[in-house]
C-alpha cells in the first residue's frame, strides 16, 4: 500500500509521517530530505543553484539512500556518506525550493521515489506525492496548519536542533518556500482532489496520526 502525505512546510507532514509509517510496518520516505542532499552536493561543489545545468548534472550522478533505523529515525546518505544533520543547515533550507523547481532534477526525483515506492509498502511525504510521483496512491493525505502554527512549529523543531535563529528567519523562510513551492511551473504544490484534508493546527501529533490511521483502515 501506498500513502501520500503532501502539505506545506511545518505543516507536520514529516512527523506524522514517519509515525504512521512505523505503526503500519511500512516504509518512511521523506522526498523533502532527497531534494535537500542535493542542494548540499552542489553547495559543497560550489555550483549556483541557477546554473540549471551543472545542477542537472549532479542530479543525474548522485547516489541518495533513505535508511529506516530500527529506532524509527531515518538515516539520509548522499554518495554513501550520512548527511541527515547537515541537510537541516539554514543554507541548505534556502536555497532547496531552487533546485527542487528545476524540471530536469524533479524528474530524476521522482524516478527514484517511484523506485522506492515500489519495492515495499510505505509512506512518503512531500509537495507532490498524491499529484504526481503516485497520483493511485491507495490513500492521499494532505496535511496543513495556519502560518503562525507552522512558524511556530518549525522554530521550536530548529531551537531544537541547536540552531540559532530567530522567529523572524523562520517566518522569512517558510512564506519564501511556501510561494516558490506552489508557483513553480513544474508540479506545483496543491492538494490532490481525492486527497483528505486535515488541518493540524489544533491537534496534537497523537491526533493527527489517530485521524489518519481512521481514514485507513
Ligand atoms: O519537506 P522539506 O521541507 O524538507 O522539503 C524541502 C523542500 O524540498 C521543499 O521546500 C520543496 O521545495 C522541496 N520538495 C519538493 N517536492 C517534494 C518534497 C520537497 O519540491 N516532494
Amino acid at each position: 500500500m501506498i500513502i501520500a502525505v503532501d502539505g506545506p512546510s511545518g505543516a507536520g507532514k514529516s512527523t506524522v509521517a514517519r509515525i504512521l509509517a512505523r505503526k503500519l510496518g511500512s516504509l518512511y520516505i521523506d522526498t523533502g530530505a532527497m531534494y535537500r542532499a542535493l542542494t548540499l552536493k552542489a553547495l559543497e561543489n560550489k555550483i549556483p543553484v541557477s546554473d540549471e545545468k551543472q545542477i542537472n548534472g549532479l542530479a543525474a550522478a548522485v547516489k541518495i539512500d533513505l535508511r529506516n533505523n530500527p529506532d524509527g529515525s531515518l538515516s539520509v546518505m548522499l554518495d554513501g556518506r550520512d548527511v541527515s544533520l547537515d541537510i537541516r543547515q539554514p543554507r541548505i533550507t534556502r536555497f532547496v525550493s531552487d533546485v527542487a523547481k528545476i524540471k530536469e532534477v524533479r524528474e530524476i526525483m521522482v524516478k527514484m521515489q517511484r523506485e522506492l515506492g515500489h519495492k515495499k509498502d510505505c509512506v512518503l511525504d512531500g509537495r507532490d506525492i498524491g499529484t504526481v510521483v503516485f497520483p493511485d496512491a491507495q490513500k492521499k493525505f494532505f496535511i496543513d496548519a495556519t502560518p503562525k502554527v507552522r512558524v511556530e512549529r518549525r522554530f521550536k523543531e530548529l531551537k531544537g536542533l541547536g540552531q540559532d535563529v530567530t522567529i523572524n528567519d523562520v517566518e522569512n523562510d517558510l512564506s519564501n518556500r511556501d510561494k516558490i513551492d506552489s508557483t513553480r511551473q513544474v508540479s506545483p504544490l496543491r492538494k490532490a482532489e481525492d486527497a483528505i484534508y486535515i488541518d493540524t493546527s489544533d491537534l496534537s501529533i497523537e491526533q493527527v496520526v489517530d485521524k489518519m490511521l481512521e481514514f485507513i483502515k
